[in-house]
């Protein structure tokens, strides 16, 4: 499945990162949570769908005994003047006094995150580290940092390695750009 280009429904991609970059750059960043979580052991939640690939792919490297569970945003039209509320389905986990690494595919607006964030310290999370293969800093909002960042990238839809284009392409091994 690994070609310089990909037509997905309509559109043609191209070759952006390739597998081994982001198998590379995912053993650096297990390589940091690894330093930062020795001993302990933290509940990694993994955002469904689009982050399961990196979240499967990540957790090989950890040396230590984390718990992992996997949870899904379902957004709804609020009734506040914020507009979209994002309720978290399929989390059980108790979040109280514990240490919670959230793992994510991609970061764009970032509203997605903001949302799960401002929740898990409602709910009394001892500490909260974000971990996000992709980054899009012209469109990010937030006023949160990413303590664990792939790539930063420019702002242009991507697909492959767990994200999808109108539903196909998560099982790409390589990520791929929109063409301009
Ligand atoms: P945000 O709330 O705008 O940060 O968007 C977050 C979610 O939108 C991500 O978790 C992805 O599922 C999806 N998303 C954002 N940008 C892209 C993209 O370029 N390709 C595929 N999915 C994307
Ligand atoms: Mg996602």
């Amino acid at each position: 499945m690994s070609h310089s280009t990909q037509t997905i429904h309509d559109k043609e991609f191209e070759i952006f990162i390739d597998e081994p970059t982001i198998q590379k750059r995912i053993e650096e960043i297990a390589g940091q949570i690894n330093q930062d979580y020795a001993g302990r052991h933290p509940l990694f939640l993994c955002i469904l769908n689009g982050a399961f690939m990196f979240a499967s792919d990540l957790i090989k490297y950890l040396k230590f005994f984390p718990e992992i569970s996997f949870i899904k945003v379902a957004s709804y039209q609020g009734l506040g003047s914020t507009g979209q509320i994002k309720s978290l389905i399929g989390l059980h986990e108790e979040i109280s006094g514990r240490d919670v690494v959230i793992i994510e595919d991609i970061i764009d607006s970032g509203l997605t995150i903001e949302s799960i964030l401002k929740q898990l310290k409602d709910k009394k999370a001892k500490s909260i580290r974000l971990a996000s293969l992709l980054f899009k800093p012209d469109a990010f909002k937030g006023s949160y940092t990413v303590d664990y960042k792939g790539f930063e990238i420019p702002n242009a839809f991507v697909v492959g390695y767990g994200m999808d284009y109108d539903g196909i392409g998560r099982n790409l091994p390589d990520i791929y750009q929109l063409k301009a």
